[in-house]
């Protein structure tokens, strides 16, 4: 065995297989039906997960309740402290829990560090200072008392794309507002969650205020959502699931935040370096095999610079080496699954049969695994499926503009607003450009990710409702309360 298949075998025997986190115990049911998981490079089962029934989801939202009252009364010192020694085991913990993760999803190792293991880190931590730095109790200008109280009992439901960041994105600012939660991983991506849950366990986090049930979606996930045991519901993932849960929420008047898709563009302006500009939207769009809700996905240049566009990008898009996520010289793991395979495949076979002019985009030529080379299209239709509807797959889709009003509209002409890149010299430009476009971030001129990661994240349009990460995020698990008359409050 090589040393990248010993850590992953050593990841993956330290976690908990087939079981749930409930109440501060793992419970292992019996003679329930074993859902495999696979490594999407291998197609070797790494792992399997039970289907959580009706009387485990009744127990983990149980559990949430009775830890509630306790949890939500500790002091922002105390219940930050959790979050900083969860930061402290992720930071220890961390190249394992990577390797875990790539060998679920099948991004490149050197992604996952990051992505998996230094993000959520660093959201736990810049969280936890969110809440320490809150006015949890102020008197306003009419002498009312202003209180921050958790919402409650909270359901978090995540997607494969970036398993731990999605659940921590969402356990932290519950855990710091004072909230408990009971989290469901996507069925693809549980064993990482399983290693989060046992780290939770390890750091003493009070019985009962993380919980982790697995299952499918359309079984143990929908019977989640239609427990009527939760204050508010944290969901990322599909439009459509996303639709379906916000309605549940409606009908019962709980809170809803959704984190849904994403058809990002990257707007390139006449006066800016065609090459930095399409060669950093290659990257962003292809990391993690652009199975990235954020990703820009469609870039949109002047039209007099398309054909120049497409050569640059197609080269950048050739110089990808797929091949094992766990080995160093790999940029390109395979897509999660066989279903995400086929899907990414009939979206640009589509396109090519539409008369599109398509470099790559093939299923890849390898023994095993759900691997497609990473697609570049141009000649296409703006109403096109591949320029309107998210593909979640290495696909980059080239549209020219006929300058700035132009550019904004097509920008804007997709049902979403996640996040949008643009490049520009001209300042005056670029500030018309980051008012005109409906999105929820705007990334000038290829600035990267921020840190500490705080700066809010979500949807305009049908990308979603409310937002993660810092203040905004934290926003989201708390109530508002106004005292009318006299109280003995803190700030009093
Ligand atoms: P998905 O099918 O919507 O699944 C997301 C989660 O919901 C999974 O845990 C899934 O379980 C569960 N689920 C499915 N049906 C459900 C139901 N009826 N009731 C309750 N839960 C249910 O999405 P996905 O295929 O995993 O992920 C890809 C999608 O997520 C893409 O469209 C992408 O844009 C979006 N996404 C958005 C963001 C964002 O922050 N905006 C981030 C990442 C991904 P199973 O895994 O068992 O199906
Ligand atoms: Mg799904």
């Amino acid at each position: 065995m090589t040393t990248t298949m010993q850590a992953a075998a050593a990841a993956t025997d330290a976690v908990r297989m087939n079981s749930l986190y409930i109440g501060g115990q793992w419970l292992t049911p019996a003679g329930r039906e074993l859902i495999p998981v696979l490594n999407p490079a291998t197609e070797e089962v790494i792992g399997s997960i039970v289907d959580a029934d009706d009387s485990d989801i009744a127990a983990a939202f149980a559990a949430a309740r009775q830890a509630l009252p306790e949890w939500s009364a500790l002091p922002v010192s105390e219940r930050t402290a959790y979050l900083d020694a969860l930061a402290d085991a992720l930071r220890d913990q961390g190249q394992q829990l990577a390797v875990l993760a790539t060998s679920e999803i099948g991004m490149p190792l050197a992604e996952s560090r990051g992505v998996q293991a230094a993000l959520p880190e660093a959201v736990l931590r810049s969280t936890a200072q969110a809440a320490r730095d809150l006015d949890w109790e102020y008197q306003d200008e009419s002498g009312s008392t202003v209180l921050r109280e958790p919402v409650g009992v909270v359901l978090g439901i995540t997607p494969w794309n970036f398993p731990v960041h999605q659940l921590v994105a969402k356990l932290a600012p519950a855990l710091a507002a004072g909230c408990t939660i009971v989290l469901k991983p996507a069925e693809l991506t549980p064993l990482n969650a399983l290693f989060l849950a046992a780290l939770c366990d390890q750091v003493a986090i009070p019985a009962g205020v993380v919980n982790l049930v697995t299952g499918r979606g359309s079984t143990t996930g929908e019977k989640l959502v239609q427990s009527q045991a939760y204050d508010l519901v944290s969901f990322t993932g599909s439009l459509a699931v996303g639709r379906h849960i916000g309605a549940v929420a409606g009908d019962r008047v709980v809170r809803a935040t959704l984190e849904l898709g994403g058809k990002s563009p990257a707007v390139v302006m006449a006066d800016a370096d065609l090459e930095a500009a399409v060669r950093t939207t290659v990257r962003n769009c292809f990391t993690n095999a652009g199975q990235k809700c954020n990703a820009p996905t469609r870039l949109i240049v002047p039209a007099e610079q398309r054909a120049a566009a497409m050569q640059i990008a197609s080269a950048a898009a050739a110089e990808y080496r797929l091949g094992d996520p766990l080995q160093a010289q790999t940029t390109m793991g395979p897509l999660a699954s066989d279903v995400q395979r086929d899907k990414v495949l009939r979206y640009v076979d589509g396109a090519r049969e539409r008369g599109a002019t398509v470099a790559g985009g093939r299923r890849a030529d390898r023994p095993t695994g759900f691997f497609v080379e990473p697609a570049v299209i141009t000649d296409v239709a703006e109403t096109d499926p591949v320029v309107q509807e998210e593909i979640f797959g290495p696909v980059l889709v080239i549209l020219g503009h006929q300058g700035e009003a132009d550019a904004i509209r097509i920008a804007n002409d997709t049902p979403y607003g996640l996040s949008a890149e643009l490049w520009s010299a001209d300042p005056a430009q670029t500030a018309r450009l980051v008012r005109g476009i409906r999105a929820g971030q705007v990334r000038v001129n290829g600035v990267r990710s921020p840190h500490p990661p705080v700066a809010p994240f979500g949807g305009y349009k049908a990308s979603g409702l409310g937002r993660e990460l810092g203040a905004f995020g934290l926003e989201e698990y708390l109530e508002v309360k106004a005292v009318l008359g006299t109280f003995e409050g803190e700030a009093g």
